[in-house]
């Protein structure tokens, strides 16, 4: 590893120990940034590397709200803001119980990277909880919304931060969010925050568009390839919005869907999830909060609580659950079963020895900060509309979603190819991201 990075790292290491899933970030991230260091001097000279792996704000608060048997119960709340220099702060917040500032860093720090790539002015943030919303009641959910929010507001504005969601946060959540964000300001702030209601400064296709913009980039990558996605059989991952809609599409477009999971367990249906069962996957998680086991139930079909759908034959593998959710043997598992096409609708969901294998075997691997850029995208687009007092139709917001994920995927292969690493989209991602930041960086003098 050039001297430089490996310096950077072990400093970031030495400086938060314990924060590993953001030092694995950080690792994946700084290796393949390596050609354009030795490139262009001008990095190191301006400290670069130093600047943009370490956050320009990270808040921490408390979070009490009151349970349904009047208890009063305690979450720590965050907001990482991790780089601006492009655009506001753009990023989700998760409700999840392995939230922590590291994960939280790892999260916003791949935002960076992932909301250059989109074309639109973004910074990069990230932000949640430890809260766990499984389990809860609605009330119980508002009041914890609510109470995030009344530190929260404080730190976000259309032209500061503007967050969204992501695990655990969805349509709902948004809008306990909302809600609370508006009486506490007394301000119809439409610009505060995406993934609105679509009555209330919601974009269409944004519920869609992770999953969508996922497939619309494994199709750009099989095009390099001359293949397409109709009649192909495609593993799926989760069972929440990312997932959801990347079988939605996968099945609108012809492919075999043939697996879900959550974080019990995944189900296997050989004959292919229909339209029809979607929707019903789509009530089930959506509306009545259950469980992917009772798709096995229901269909009569394999539910499993070992193993994981990697080991299940297909053609295409869409990781759509969490973190390091595939790991090295699973990774060669795919790659035996002559997987051509592996495209991260997660975040980081492939460990770097996994990474490494889909590499080597010349497997089309598109990561998650390329390839799920599509949820961000629209959100950008959200912006925008809101910015503008208008809203586009469906077909309007879905063709401008397939037109930046074919430029995300054109900028990663083009330069994967000037990097002297054709078809790489590791490090044509990770360097096309950051030649946009880092220049801005350089552009704005010392504090940026
Ligand atoms: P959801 O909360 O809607 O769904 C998450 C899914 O993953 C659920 O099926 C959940 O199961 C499962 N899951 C969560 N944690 C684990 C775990 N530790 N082990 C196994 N399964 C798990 O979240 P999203 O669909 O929004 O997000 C999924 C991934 O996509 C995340 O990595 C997120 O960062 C990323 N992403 C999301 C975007 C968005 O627009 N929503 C944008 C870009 C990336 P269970 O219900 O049992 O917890």
């Amino acid at each position: 590893m050039n001297k430089y990075i490996e310096t950077v790292y072990n400093k970031l290491v030495e400086k938060d120990p314990d924060q590993k899933v953001f030092h694995q970030a950080a690792l994946e991230v700084l290796e393949s940034l390596e050609p354009a260091i030795k490139k262009y001097p001008k990095y190191q000279e301006f400290s670069i590397l130093e600047r943009i792996t370490e956050p320009e704000r990270s808040v921490q608060f408390r979070v009490p709200w009151k349970d349904d048997k009047g208890k009063i119960q305690v979450n720590r709340g965050y907001r990482i803001q991790f780089n601006s220099a492009i655009g506001p702060y753009k990023g989700g917040l998760r409700l999840h119980p392995t939230v922590n500032l590291g994960v939280l860093k790892f999260l916003g720090f791949e935002q960076v990277f992932k909301n250059s790539l989109t074309t639109l002015p973004m910074g990069g943030a990230k932000g949640g909880s430890d809260f766990d919303p499984k389990g809860k009641s609605d009330a119980e959910v508002e009041r914890f919304c609510e109470s995030f929010m009344f530190e929260l507001y404080r730190h976000i504005g259309q032209f500061i931060d503007i967050p969204a969601g992501d695990i655990g946060v969805g349509g709902r959540e948004i809008g306990y969010f909302y809600g609370a964000y508006r009486k506490i300001t007394n301000n119809h702030g439409t610009g505060v925050l995406t993934g609105k209601g679509g009555g209330w400064g919601g974009s269409l296709i944004r519920p869609e568009a992770t999953g969508y913009g996922v497939v619309y980039f494994v199709e750009e990558m099989l095009k390099t390839k001359k293949h397409d996605i109709k009649g192909k059989t495609v593993c799926i991952s989760g069972s929440g919005n990312v997932a959801q809609y990347a079988a939605e599409k996968c099945i609108q477009l012809g492919a075999k869907v043939v697996t879900l999971s959550d974080s019990n367990g995944w189900i296997h249906d050989p004959t292919g999830i229909t339209k029809e069962k979607l929707a019903w996957v789509m009530d089930l998680k959506n509306n009545r909060r259950g469980r992917i086991e009772e798709y096995g139930e229901q269909f009569k079909v394999d539910y499993s609580t070992q193993g994981s759908p990697w080991s299940v034959k297909c053609d295409i593998a869409l990781p759509c659950a969490t973190q390091n959710e595939v790991d090295g043997k699973e990774a060669k598992t795919l790659v035996d079963n002559g997987t051509t096409a592996v495209c991260e609708g997660a975040n980081m969901p492939t460990v770097p020895e996994g990474v490494e294998i889909f590499i080597e075997n010349k497997i089309l691997y598109g990561p998650g900060k390329a390839a799920n850029a599509g949820g961000v995208s629209v959100s950008g687009l959200e912006m925008a509309q809101n910015s503008q007092r208008i809203f586009w139709n469906r077909e309007e917001v879905d063709a401008k979603l397939q037109e930046i994920m074919k430029s995300i995927h054109a900028n990663a292969y083009k330069t994967s190819e000037l990097f002297g690493a054709k078809g790489n989209y590791v490090i044509g991602a990770n360097i096309a991201g950051f030649l946009k930041v880092a220049d801005a960086m350089i552009d704005q003098g010392q504090y940026a």
